[in-house]
């Protein structure tokens, strides 16, 4: 049963074939058996009062496509009765009193939710090893990391310990660990999917995204997902779309932009290898490849490590034990009782990166690293409307390696910055991105590790993305292998 798509499960359940009981509980006793620390809170009562409500729901002919469905959510998206983390000890008690938008609208569709997963502390990192909560293994190998910052959803994903979770992404968090995890997931446009309620990191750059087994699957996940929500400034008000009403078109003649600067040193070869074969496949399906440039994807890191940190500098500032959240038990006075606060309720990388954002913003230093940060923004998104006046999509690697051992570079940031060298322009410029499996690695030692396809295109151009990589889904079967552990 949990090796069955979204898609396959809503059909059982629109069928009555299953209960939504039935399927929350066989999702519920794998998550108990599972040590891949995905989860960081489940709650048997919530998920089965959900369940029943949903049995509701289908026996009266009021079920949507996604009732009954189990989902997971990353510990960013705020969840009333649960705890809501961000992988922090700053928040590790906190149960807020409202639902984030995204939670909202898979509650109002009908979903089970199943818990909360572990992520990397106010989603920074690669690697899922900076949350408070303890790492995420990989269900590839156990010695891996899964990716970050939303190593539980891809996890959870991969481990069929959920068919549905939700992500978010601010330089990759989405594309990354769904790579690393041989799962599919989708970053859409900023500002299609609602970031009320989404603990911000920072907020120009971040978007909430589904992950699942196939992008049918998220096609259905972002139906129910995205849409214009008065609560957060920056959504967009675009009228609703279907995003898998382009799933089942051809792709002959699809031109495919190569970026050669995706291609250079760096990348791994057992990646090329996968991402040239993957490349090659689509060229049977009918399409055509360009090659195209981006020529200031390697300014991509210093330009996202000036404008994120100083965006989270400015998000963090919030936390300082007076509203919410964790407070020093001993001080002196109130500064005193800020600066305890925030010394242990942050970890080292968040700590690193206030350290960063305020020294960015603050004057004499502002005009010299910030605004030259957002100039170079524009610059790299400047080069891809470039390239999308050659081609239809971009296509390239996610990552430049498969999956590390876990604590490898754990003691090195910069090791990890470089990781997201193919998936932070496209946050930058705020495109949609995507990760599809694609073919494997070898690890460093033992067993073998997901490689995953990225596939960037233009504004509001989901659906096409969607589609490109469902036809790729339809001829091969990367995305339906399940890994070794749980
Ligand atoms: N790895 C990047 C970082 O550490 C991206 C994280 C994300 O997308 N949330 O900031």
């Amino acid at each position: 049963m949990h090796n069955k798509t979204l898609t396959e499960l809503s059909a059982l359940l629109q069928s009555r074939q299953i209960s939504a009981t039935e399927l929350a509980k066989h999702f519920l006793d794998r998550i108990s058996k599972s040590d891949l620390n995905a989860f960081l809170h489940v709650d048997e009562a919530l998920t089965l009062q959900q369940a029943t409500e949903a049995e509701g729901r289908l026996a009266s002919g009021q079920a949507t496509p996604l009732t009954g469905i189990p989902i997971a959510h990353k510990d960013i998206f705020v969840t009333r009765g649960w705890r809501s983390t961000a992988g922090s000890k700053m928040l590790a008690d906190y149960i807020s009193p409202f639902d984030a938008t995204v939670v909202e609208r898979f509650n109002a569709a009908g979903t089970v939710t199943l818990g909360k997963l572990n992520c990397d502390e106010f989603a920074m990192g690669s690697s899922n090893e900076n949350s408070h909560f303890g790492p995420v293994k990989n269900p590839w190998d156990k010695a891996a990391i899964p990716g970050g910052s939303s190593g539980g959803s891809a996890a959870a994903i991969a481990a069929r310990l959920a068919p549905a979770a939700t992500a978010t992404d601010t330089g990759g968090s989405i594309r990354q660990p769904a790579a690393l995890c041989g799962v599919t997931g989708i970053k859409p446009t900023y500002g299609r999917v609602s970031r009320f309620g989404m603990i911000a990191f920072a907020s120009s750059l971040d978007q909430g995204g589904p992950m699942a087994q196939t992008a049918q699957d998220c096609a259905f996940l972002l139906n129910a997902m995205a849409g214009f929500d008065e609560r957060d400034s920056t959504s967009l008000d675009r009228p609703a779309e279907d995003f898998g009403r382009d799933l089942n078109q051809s792709l002959q003649g699809l031109k495919i932009g190569v970026p050669r600067e995706y291609f250079g040193e760096g990348l791994a070869a057992d990646v090329e290898q996968a991402i040239r074969a993957a490349l090659k496949e689509y060229e049977k399906l009918g399409a055509t490849l360009v090659d195209v440039s981006l020529p200031k994807t390697a300014l991509s890191i210093p330009t996202y490590y000036v404008i994120a940190p100083a965006e989270a500098s400015s998000n963090l500032s919030r936390f300082d034990g007076v509203r919410y959240g964790h407070r020093a038990k001993e001080y002196k006075d109130l500064a005193d009782m800020y600066c305890k606060t925030r010394a242990e309720g942050f970890g080292e990388e968040v700590k690193r990166r206030i350290l960063v954002g305020a020294y960015v913003l603050s004057h004499g230093y502002y005009d010299a690293y910030y605004l030259q940060a957002q100039r170079i923004r524009r610059l790299i998104a400047n080069d891809f409307q470039q390239a999308f006046k050659q081609c239809d999509v971009i296509m390239g690697p996610v990552a430049p390696t498969v999956a590390w051992d876990l604590g490898d570079k754990a003691d090195d940031p910069v090791a990890n910055y470089l990781a997201d060298i193919f998936t932070l322009s496209t946050s930058l410029a705020g495109l949609p991105g995507m990760s599809i499996p694609c073919g494997f690695g070898q690890g460093e030692k033992n067993g073998k590790r997901p490689v995953g396809l990225q596939i960037i295109g233009n504004y509001f151009n989901e659906a096409k993305l969607l589609n490109v990589a469902h036809q790729y889904q339809q001829a091969t079967d990367w995305h339906r292998q399940e890994p070794p552990h749980a």
